[in-house]
């Protein structure tokens, strides 16, 4: 759906409550995790979905609104009870097609200059929900590279915090271009450092194997090096795979599961029968 088709009409107030860079300082990747409480105290949401944020104006080229989408990352409630839901933001910047000068993106930076007690305006929440099998005995197959981490993190923290456990394998492949850019796993912030002890947690990092010269994240060698139990869980009828992130992922990952599976034709097959059966959900931007 594109972005112009989106109802923008119920719009609600939210206040930052706070704003922190999770990747160094140094680094050229700016990735923060914002916290924001919603004003409206029955705003609800399913992990996976998304919250539209608008920037205010003035804009150029006429246009009305500048809206972009951001996956909640994870909630909690205020001391009045009012949601507080989290953003992983990265900083983005785009290089001009016809000059080929760099700009920053609108959204983002607006987002990540933001600072405590700012307000802000949010629509949504949109999209579909990674949804949870009912059986906890059911395997999830997570794979998010970049700020694709963001529904993931909800989905962890829900599934071992708020449920208290899942009896199926819980995996997670998440990556970045180098292990200090690896968004809640790093020396900034490691909230996922609190679900390894999980027994039916596993988490495994894809990184670049050449970052200074723009190598792609190794998400192929990240999933190879457990090949036998990817495929085996891919087989299994219990299994549910979520993938989310920029849109380069759906073919590295076609491309990384087909080399597992051994056989395109058996891959596509695999793939378009868990799409038809619930089990497949992508969350692509
Ligand atoms: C359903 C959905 C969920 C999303 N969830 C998140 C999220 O959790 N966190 C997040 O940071 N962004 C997320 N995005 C992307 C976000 O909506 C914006 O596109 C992004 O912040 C850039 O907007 P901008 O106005 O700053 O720059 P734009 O001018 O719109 O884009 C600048 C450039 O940045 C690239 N870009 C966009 N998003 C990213 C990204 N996350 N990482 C690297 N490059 C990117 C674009 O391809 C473009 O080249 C999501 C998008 C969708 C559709």
């Amino acid at each position: 759906m594109r972005l112009l088709d989106y109802d923008t009409t119920q719009q609600m107030g939210a206040t930052v409550v706070s704003s922190t860079r999770i990747t160094p300082e140094d680094s050229d990747t700016d990735i923060r995790h914002i916290d924001l409480v919603v004003d409206r105290v029955d705003f609800s949401y399913q992990v996976g979905q998304s919250v539209g944020v608008l920037v205010p104006g003035p804009h150029e080229y006429g246009q009305r609104e500048y809206l972009r989408l951001y996956s909640i990352a994870g909630g909690t409630r205020a001391d009045d009870l009012r949601p507080v839901i989290s953003l992983c933001v990265k900083r983005c910047f785009y290089i001009d097609g016809f000059n080929g000068e760099r700009y920053d993106g609108k959204a983002s930076n607006y987002l990540c200059d933001l600072k405590k007690g700012d307000a802000v305006t949010l629509v949504g929440p949109y999209n579909i929900a990674f949804a949870l099998p009912k059986d906890n005995g059911a395997n999830l197959l997570m794979i998010g590279l970049g700020t694709g981490i963001a529904p993931f993190r909800a989905f962890i923290k829900h599934i071992y915090s708020e449920l208290g456990g899942w009896k199926g394998s819980v995996r997670l492949y998440h990556g970045a271009m180098t292990g200090i850019e690896l968004a809640y796993m790093n020396d900034q912030n490691a909230d996922l450092k609190y679900y390894y002890d999980e027994e039916t947690f596993k988490a495994f990092e894809a990184l670049s194997p050449r970052a200074h010269f723009n190598v792609p994240v190794d998400l192929a060698g990240a999933l190879a090096q457990n090949a036998d139990e990817v495929w085996t869980l891919l087989q299994d009828p219990k299994t549910y795979v979520y993938v989310a992130g920029l849109k380069q992922i759906s073919k590295q990952l076609d491309e990384a599961l087909v080399k597992i599976v051994g056989s395109a034709e058996t891959y596509e097959q695999q793939k378009k029968m868990m799409i038809d059966q619930g089990r497949w959900a992508e969350l692509i931007y």
